[in-house]
């Protein structure tokens, strides 16, 4: 993209002169909106087993470790939600934050906290229930939430935190 402005000549009659007006159009760069990004966290206890069918015991072992535990684990998740958008002339917000943790509570937390998410929740059904599997189902189920809600905000990004060492970020992509 060019920085050189564009600018047109116009020549005005003024008292039997002629004069020139150089007419500047706005710079591209400011016809961008501004793009805001508002965070939002949440916090849910879940337990899972990482482990496919189609394999045999040993190879869940040998692929899983851990993870693989007949007796299920759990973990303290933190779920991390961005949405984008330009702040509205009249709140200031790009989305209301409080109406935000609302939706991500009501859609997502009560349907995973404190469940096995391998045998409580449906939208987990038949899936592994690795955090990038259930990344991708919040996604599913939020994304058309804050559209919904909002006309000029959306989902931008989803942060799903398992342990201070691993975590997984999805856009939607
Ligand atoms: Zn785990």
């Amino acid at each position: 993209m060019t920085n050189l402005r564009i600018f047109s000549i116009a020549f005005v009659p003024l008292l039997n002169n002629w004069i020139v007006c150089y007419c500047f159009p706005r710079h591209p760069s400011q016809k961008l909106k501004t793009m805001v990004y508002v965070i939002r966290k949440e916090h849910f206890n879940a337990a899972h087993r990482l482990f496919n069918p189609a394999w045999s015991e040993e190879k869940n072992q040998e692929v899983f470790g851990l993870c693989a535990n007949n007796n299920w684990h759990g973990h303290n998740f933190e779920l991390i939600v961005t949405v984008k958008g330009n702040p509205d002339p009249d709140t200031g917000f790009v989305f209301d934050l409080k109406t935000l943790g609302d939706l991500i509570k009501k859609e997502i937390i009560d349907k995973v906290d404190h469940k096995n998410l391998n045998l409580d929740v449906d939208f987990m059904e038949g899936k592994l229930a690795s955090c990038e599997i259930l990344i991708m189902e919040f996604w599913k189920i939020l994304a058309p939430q804050i559209t919904a809600y909002s006309k000029t905000a959306t989902l931008h990004k989803l942060h799903l935190i398992e342990t201070n060492k691993n975590s997984v970020e999805y856009y939607g992509e």
